[in-house]
């Protein structure tokens, strides 16, 4: 597909409440059956992603909440796991949970065909323990610190994010480089010119501001990226310093759970092939004087590197969950910048790109070579 072409929307009320009327009139118009959005619980204290038939919920929808409680890609596989069903569905999520469903497709848990993907720039996501202590400031912040591009506030992974606008999906939703009180609405696939050919809308105008933009925020993110995965190397390079890094552990497997492209149906280390007998942990402690319970901590988070590290989109979602505060979506994330990296491989970049362990290129992994020479 050549570049991608866009149309100005005008946002006279509020963007968000533009937004929302996009994904009405599209629902009028037949183009989908339902939207699978966030929304803001009740009780205003969190919100959850929500698939949406009735047009009335509309009005507590919430396109870019402050802080990520569930992983969108986790919400779409779950509608769609058992197959593409028979109802038109658009999903509104942000560019890393639009990322991660894309490799989910590429894994065969999520079918697409009947699914449009909804991307939006992104200013990042809070803490979740920082948005919990206080949700009504958390809200303030967040409005406030989106507002003026400011991602101090962000969690680490988010203001190292240089995808944080990447189109992966169907349409996309930008907001920067747009003049005041409208939105860009962003074709990246044939599906998104089809849907804004029946809403009426042509891809004719001209969005270079937000390309540029784009291209500015996310170059200077990736140098911020390269220093922070540089320094996190130096303090946790090598078994001894990744070790330490995961002491306090408590083997709880959130991050696992949480986590949108573990994509194993049943986890090894959640199973019982990782319960030994009592003689084998006394031979273990007789041959290194002693072990340190509970004992696979380390292979998990390997093993987990391991199978899901070419996948790994740097959400976050992983380190929001841990109960101890270890940095894991900063540790994986640079694992997987650098094992995408030998495949020239970027995860969720696209549907047609096929997952590195399953497609075959007979020039690939010289390095590899040149290390065992
Ligand atoms: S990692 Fe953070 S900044 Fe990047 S897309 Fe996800 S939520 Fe947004
Ligand atoms: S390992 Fe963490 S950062 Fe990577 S995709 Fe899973 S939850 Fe997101
Ligand atoms: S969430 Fe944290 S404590 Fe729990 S297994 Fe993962 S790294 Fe360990």
């Amino acid at each position: 597909m050549n570049k991608p072409t866009g149309a100005v929307i005008s946002a006279k009320s509020s963007t968000k409440k533009s937004i929302i009327d996009f994904l009405e009139k599209a629902m009028d118009k037949g183009v989908f059956d339902a939207v699978i959005v966030p929304m803001r619980v009740p009780a205003g204290d969190s919100f959850a992603y929500v698939l949406i038939k009735d047009k009335s919920l509309f009005k507590d929808a919430f396109p870019i909440p402050p802080v990520m409680f569930v992983q969108g890609a986790k919400a779409v596989s779950s509608v769609t796991r058992l197959g593409k069903g028979n109802m038109k569905i658009a999903a509104l999520m942000r560019p890393c949970e639009i990322r991660a469903t894309i490799e989910l497709a590429k894994l065969g848990q999520t079918d697409l065909e009947n699914m449009t993907l909804i991307s939006m720039d992104c200013p990042g996501v809070l803490p979740t323990s920082d948005f919990l202590s206080d949700p009504e400031k958390g809200m303030k912040q967040f409005d406030e610190a989106a507002k003026n591009l400011d991602d101090k506030i962000m969690r680490p992974v988010c203001q190292i994010c240089d995808k944080s606008s990447m189109m992966a999906g169907d349409l996309h939703i930008g907001t920067l480089g747009a003049k005041k009180d409208t939105f860009f609405v962003i074709s990246n696939s044939q599906k998104g010119n089809d849907i804004l050919d029946k809403l009426g809308i042509s891809l004719k105008d001209n969005i270079d501001s937000w390309h540029a933009k784009v291209k500015n925020i996310s170059e200077e993110k990736l140098k911020k990226r390269k220093k922070a995965h540089k320094d996190l190397k130096s303090e946790i390079g090598g078994l001894d310093n990744l070790l330490d890094a995961y002491n306090q552990c408590i083997n709880c497997h959130n991050c696992m759970r949480v986590c949108p492209v573990c994509y194993c149906r049943l986890c090894y280390f959640d199973s019982d092939n990782v319960k030994h007998p009592s003689e084998d942990y006394l031979q273990m402690a007789e041959s290194k004087g002693s072990i340190r319970f509970l004992p696979d901590t380390i292979f998990f988070q390997m093993g987990r590197m391991m199978h899901m590290s070419l996948s790994c989109v740097s959400c976050g979602a992983c380190e929001d969950a841990c109960p101890v505060s270890i940095p894991v979506a900063q540790i994986f994330s640079m694992i997987s910048d650098e094992t995408q990296g030998l495949f020239d491989y970027v995860s969720g970049r696209s549907l047609e790109e096929p997952l590195p362990l399953v497609a075959y290129k007979e020039e690939e992994l010289h390095e590899m070579e040149d290390a065992n020479d």
